[in-house]
């Protein structure tokens, strides 16, 4: 028996842990695209079948529910495992602290061993937590962290190190194809407008003409990736021999008070900042360094901020059921 039972396998079959979220849906359009045969495994804990809704009826595509820190198997061939499925936004982990180390520990170790399985290549979903609080700027892969392990980020970003630290011991051991990507902030279309991401956050709240809830003084920085730079990456990443992990972002830097008065002179609005307390171990600073993303996969951002936000507004206006 097999997922796609009944059609012939000339096609390359993805499995994407994860698939009903911002990234694995986005992904999964592109690996559709790419002509591979796509299984989404997701429980929507954070995500949701609307950003999965266009693909019913492909006959390139499964969608199975299903908690990945349960026991994983699918029949069939399968030739790629994309491990995107975690909580990712701070206010999603702060909620949910135990199924996100649950899904970076078991069930990081559940895709792996379905990749054993298969002899599928897998690509770990990765991220810039993984430096922490960084005291190195910008990030460069050879950097190991500053991450407090016992502060409440530290259930994503711990069980985010000990998913690269299973998937590095997999390839080692047991001679799997791997590749981690350490993915930097990415926006776009299909975020949750309610994630408490800053990207949704001041663009909900400048439509709605709430104020834009600036934490700190709003003088730590973040580089933002349009998601479609992001998977591009990404899909280069799948198809290249590289096995260390690989930064994918934008180098662009930009305060989050800049961020603010970008969001603020791009939609009409009354909104104003207001300042709010600083969560606890909130990184002081974030910038990708891509020089290994561009040596080894001759990829580079090509996306420029004004465009992705532009389309990233579009997209919640109408989500709002707001007029352009
Ligand atoms: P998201 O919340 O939209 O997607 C995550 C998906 O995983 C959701 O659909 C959720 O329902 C699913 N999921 C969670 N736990 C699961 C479980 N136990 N079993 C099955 N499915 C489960 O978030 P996203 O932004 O799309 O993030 C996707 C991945 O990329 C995550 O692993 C995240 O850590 C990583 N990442 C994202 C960013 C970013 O800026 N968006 C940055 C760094 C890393
Ligand atoms: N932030 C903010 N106001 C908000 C949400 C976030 O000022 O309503 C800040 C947050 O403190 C952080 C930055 O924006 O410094 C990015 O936060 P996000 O949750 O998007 O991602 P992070 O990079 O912290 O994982």
């Amino acid at each position: 028996m097999d997922v796609f039972s009944g059609q012939q396998h000339e096609k390359r079959v993805s499995l994407v842990t994860g698939g009903a979220g911002f990234l694995g849906s986005h992904l999964t359009d592109r690996l559709l695209a790419e002509g591979h045969r796509v299984i989404a495994v997701d429980n929507l804990l954070t995500g949701s079948m609307r950003n999965v809704e266009h693909l019913a009826g492909n006959e390139d595509y499964r969608f199975i529910k299903h908690d990945v820190t349960d026991f994983l198997f699918v029949p069939g061939a399968i030739d790629f495992i994309f491990h995107f499925a975690s909580p990712a936004s701070p206010i999603d982990y702060l909620e949910y602290p135990i199924p996100t180390l649950k899904v970076g520990g078991l069930g990081t170790h559940n895709a792996l061993g379905l990749a054993k399985e298969k002899g599928a290549t897998f690509l770990l979903a990765s991220t810039s937590e993984v430096y922490g609080d960084p005291l190195v700027h910008p990030q460069k892969e050879d950097y190991w962290g500053n991450v407090n392990p016992i502060g409440p980020r530290g259930v994503y970003d711990e069980a985010k190190r000990y998913a690269e630290a299973m998937t590095m011991a997999y390839h080692r051991f047991h001679r799997i194809d791997t590749k981690i990507v350490r993915i930097f902030n990415t926006y776009g279309p299909r975020m949750r407008l309610d994630d408490g991401r800053v990207v949704p956050a001041f663009i909900g709240q400048a439509l709605r003409g709430d104020d834009l809830t600036v934490f700190g003084d709003g003088s730590q920085t973040r580089s933002f990736c349009y998601v479609a730079d992001l998977v591009e990456g990404i899909y280069r990443l799948s198809q290249s021999e590289t096995h260390d992990p690989v930064n994918i972002g934008n180098p662009k830097e930009m305060t989050i008070k800049q961020f603010a008065e970008k969001i603020l002179a791009r939609i009409e609005t009354k909104s104003k900042i207001d300042y709010k307390p600083l969560p606890v171990d909130d990184p002081q600073v974030r910038q990708p360094d891509i020089e290994r993303a561009r040596e080894l996969l001759g990829w580079e951002p090509k996306v420029d901020f004004e465009e992705g936000i532009e389309k990233t507004i579009e997209y919640f206006r109408n989500f709002l059921g707001l007029k352009s």
